[in-house]
């Protein structure tokens, strides 16, 4: 028989691991809910020309995407980020400004395999549309800065850097070009690749003759009209006022062409150099209108999940979660009352697992332990003729009879009282 594995850069998430994810998910969305963001969920694949407005000469669109022909003659690829699909979704169904939305979900970038980058790989993100004031700048980003330390993350930094209007944008890469190509001997073959395709992608070189090479590079600042520049100026000074660290970086550009104005990237201090963004975002006010929608001003962010739970790795933190339950069933007369038994605990609000194929009193105790329940119910024929139970405190070995018709009122006793799960007459 043939033995199958997961595809290159695919993994499966795991117990515990994906209880992990789960409790990661709901802290971003009681994060960003509390600011007033809404969950949105796009469908997985679309049109791929969707995708293509993030900028043809990007690596995502000309290398990355997972497109294919459907069955019906339709161009569609699987997301390679989110984004782009709010967009499409806001110029599709009109909601009315300020529109804010949260989402969560896998993407697909056919990339390089390594530890940190994947073929399907997850993000949670915001998007708020509709609004230019530099204050909501301040609140996506400090939404990611909450997020970070309510995760308990302590080696994050806040990079940021102001990319201007799409005329401001132009002249700098211009002037970029005329820079790079007049140093291009000095420059590595791949960076006077990148070059030819979109001189500002060789601002992220982590090579180290192109990283001397763009030492001397122009940056964008002198090139920022007087509004971009006081947006930006705003957006420092609300970060200050929140007292959020942030370091300047001028070649800060990220990999997207949409983005304008506001940018930004999180990166890990605890994660190696080579993979160590875990989130990024900034302004993208030309992209709705891009999608057939109205003109309408956008920011947002994406976090890496799969690279922050790395950096939460790497600083122990936000391990995942023990899990257990709240009771373990043993029953050694036929397992027929551990079905009923522990059917009963399960609607009562508690949680309750047992053991099957009637194995021995030893293994079940085993299984007991194994299940890191705070009480073992032992079901025994002497005890089951009068109605009882044995109860076991996992902890202390402490044991005592019960009826096994006051088990609920003795773990409500215990255990703190819990919401049925289902109604009981
Ligand atoms: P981007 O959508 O490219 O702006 O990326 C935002 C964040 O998503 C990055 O900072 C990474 O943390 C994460 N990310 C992007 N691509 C990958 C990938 N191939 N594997 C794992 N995480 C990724």
């Amino acid at each position: 028989m043939p033995s199958f594995q997961t595809s290159p850069g695919t993994r499966d998430i795991m117990p515990p691991d994906a209880a992990r994810w789960r409790s990661f998910n709901a802290i971003f969305a009681d994060t960003v809910e509390a600011a007033g963001y809404g969950c949105i969920i796009p469908p997985i694949f679309e049109d791929a020309a969707v995708f293509h407005r993030i900028g043809e000469a990007t690596d995502v669109v000309a290398k990355e995407m997972y497109d294919f022909d459907d069955k019906g003659g339709r161009h569609v690829s699987l997301r390679p980020e989110q984004t782009a699909s709010v967009c499409r979704a806001f110029a599709q169904h009109r909601p009315t400004t300020p529109w804010k939305v949260w989402y969560t979900g896998p993407n697909f970038r056919y990339e390089k395999a390594q530890a940190g980058r994947y073929r399907q790989f997850d993000q949670v993100g915001i998007e708020a549309l509709g609004v230019n004031d530099s204050d909501l700048d301040v609140e996506v980003i400090s939404l990611a800065w909450k997020f970070y330390q309510r995760l308990g993350l302590s080696g994050v930094q806040l990079v940021i850097n102001s990319l201007g209007d799409e005329g401001d944008r132009a002249k700098y890469v211009d002037a970029l070009r005329q820079y790079l190509q007049s140093n291009q001997d000095a420059l590595t073959p791949e960076a006077r690749q990148t070059l030819d395709r979109n001189p500002l992608r060789v601002l992220d070189s982590k090579r180290h003759a192109d990283i001397e090479v763009i030492a001397g590079a122009p940056t964008i600042k002198s090139f920022l009209s007087i509004e971009a520049n006081n947006h930006f100026e705003k957006v420092l000074n609300g970060l200050r006022m929140l007292e959020i660290p942030f370091h300047q970086n001028e070649y800060l550009v990220r990999g997207l062409d949409y983005y304008r104005r506001t940018t930004f990237e999180f990166v890990s201090t605890a994660l190696e150099s080579a993979q160590n963004a875990i989130g990024g975002g900034g302004r993208y006010d030309g992209l709705v209108q891009t999608l057939g929608g109205p003109d309408t001003p956008g920011i947002g962010f994406a976090l890496g999940l799969d690279r922050t739970l790395l950096a939460c790795d790497a600083e122990g933190v936000f391990g995942a979660p023990k899990s257990s339950v709240d009771v373990f069933v043993v029953d050694v007369i036929d397992g027929r009352q551990a079905l009923v038994v522990t059917n009963r605990i399960q609607d009562a609000g508690y949680s309750a697992d047992r053991a099957f194929d009637a194995r021995s009193m030893k293994a079940q105790m085993k299984s007991a332990d194994r299940s890191g329940a705070r009480f073992a119910v032992i079901i025994t024929s002497e005890e089951f003729e009068s109605n009882n139970c044995i109860i076991r405190d996992m902890a202390s070995a402490q044991q005592q009879t019960i009826a096994i018709k006051d088990l609920v009122d003795f773990l409500a006793r215990n255990l703190g009282a819990k919401i049925p799960r289902r109604l009981t007459p």
